[in-house]
């Protein structure tokens, strides 16, 4: 059926069909909603942020985000109402947290009148799962426990017009003792580097001027080129430098143990990779590394930031920390505050452990009390915010390039952007600054982020 609408309905009504997308959890679900949405636009249907006057609300799961349960079940409980006003209101749940049995089951059992139920594998489905609820007037469930095929050019509703999320694999081998990951989105898959770049050129043709390369640990990406030679993550990224017009490449989530020199090298050599890396610690003693199933110690991940800094001494870094691990000690924890006071990170996202179900530490008995671990989240939290805001104040009076991406949160008359280095910039202006690299002067170094004025 090519009619943009996809059923009489709409086109009696003379309306599109409204979508609204619910999305948590990381920027590969935010990248999965953005192609969920480009699939549907295909079909004819549009966004909308007003969830009560949709026609389909989607959402889209996270199971490792803390309380990633109550709140998808907590939002099911709000469309319910919508479903018992509207019996036609359609509701469909995906992403992560469907590949868990336990919530099928749930779903199943307490939430029956929810309509589609589909996977992280088959996400391309969902729409055609839409289609056929609406001809064969059942549920649709379709859940596969694993990968069969790598569907390339799907399209994508972009959030951003400058800037573009990227996949270049799929899945993680690496089986952190607190993470569902690998066991919701599968084992690894590279894309082919072929593949990247066309994707990259065209969306460079669209208008883009920086990507960020998407994958749950990007630097063990293993591509093949066409002519069977290897292509490594360093590789990927000179293949990128190179493509004509692109100005900025970042990438997300990388792994401490696929650090490589070659890497770091690129960090150095290559002009459009962005001064920055996320590089997750989750803590800074051996033993609670160990027992995380990290694969590095903190000795080696110190070198490893040293060693960037020697190749690239403005880089910046960030992290993530996990407090509260099971059997957690003080010692432990002060291992951790001693390791970011010797990185001085620019910025670290703390989480709270708590239990994910089918998870090997979900069955580790030596459990961290709450109080405990709220007060040790709170020394933690402190000492960064303290780092940071001094981190930031070093940069007043330097000159940063700074890609503007909206109008500021806050404050209609700003813009906000990033620096290379990742950093959030507030300065007057409009929005037809959006989309350009400026020269921002810094006048104020904040804890989370920089103020300056255009030049
Ligand atoms: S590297 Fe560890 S934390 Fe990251 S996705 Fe893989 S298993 Fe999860």
């Amino acid at each position: 059926m090519n009619s943009i609408f996809v059923d009489k309905f709409y086109e009696e009504n003379n309306r599109k069909p409204k979508v609204n997308i619910t999305t948590f959890g990381c920027q590969m679900n935010e990248h999965d909603s953005e192609i969920i949405m480009g699939l549907l636009s295909e079909r004819g249907y549009e966004a909308t942020e007003d969830r009560k006057n949709s026609d389909v609300a989607i959402i889209n799961t996270c199971s490792i985000r803390e309380n990633a349960d109550k709140r998808f079940f907590g939002t099911l409980g709000q469309l319910k109402k919508l479903k018992e006003n509207n019996p036609e209101f359609l509701v469909c749940v995906c992403g992560c947290m469907m590949q868990q049995q336990h919530i099928i089951d749930e779903l199943k059992n307490k939430y029956r009148w929810v309509d589609v139920i589909v996977g992280t594998h088959n996400l391309h489905n969902l729409p055609k799962l839409i289609d056929n609820i609406k001809s064969e007037k059942k549920k649709q469930i379709e859940i596969l426990p694993e990968a069969v095929e790598m569907i390339e050019d799907l399209p994508s509703k972009r959030l951003y017009a400058e800037k573009a999320l990227v996949n270049i694999m799929y899945g993680c081998n690496n089986f952190c003792t607190y993470c569902i990951v690998p066991y919701t989105r599968g084992r690894e898959r590279s894309r082919s580097p072929e593949a990247i770049l066309a994707e990259i050129k065209k969306l460079v043709a669209d208008g883009v001027r920086e990507v960020m390369l998407l994958g749950q640990n990007v630097n063990s990406y293993k591509g093949e080129l066409e002519d069977g030679s290897p292509c490594p993550f360093p590789k990927l990224i000179r293949l990128i430098d190179q493509v004509p017009g692109l100005e900025r490449i970042r990438f997300m989530t990388s792994h401490p143990k696929d650090m490589s020199d070659e890497l770091i090298l690129a960090f150095k050599e290559c002009h459009k990779l962005c001064k920055y890396v996320h590089l997750p610690v989750q803590a800074g003693s051996n033993e609670v590394l160990k027992r995380m199933n990290r694969k590095y110690t903190r000795e080696s991940y110190l070198t490893l930031v040293e060693k960037l800094r020697e190749a690239v001494p403005e880089i910046t870094i960030s992290t993530d920390i996990i407090v509260g691990f099971p059997g957690e000690t003080e010692e432990d924890f002060q291992e951790t505050l001693d390791l970011v006071r010797k990185v001085r990170y620019d910025s670290a996202f703390t989480f709270l452990y708590s239990i994910r179900k089918d998870t090997p530490a979900e069955k580790f008995t030596d459990q961290i009390p709450e109080d405990v671990k709220h007060e040790r989240f709170n020394r933690l939290v402190e000492l960064i915010n303290e780092i940071s805001g001094e981190k930031n104040k070093q940069y007043v009076g330097n000159v940063e390039e700074v890609l503007i991406e909206s109008i500021s949160k806050n404050n209609k008359k700003a813009v906000a952007g990033r620096t290379d280095g990742f950093k959030l910039v507030n300065l007057e202006g409009d929005e037809s600054l959006i989309g350009k690299i400026v020269k921002v002067e810094i006048t104020e170094g904040k804890t989370f982020s920089l103020e300056g004025k255009l030049i």
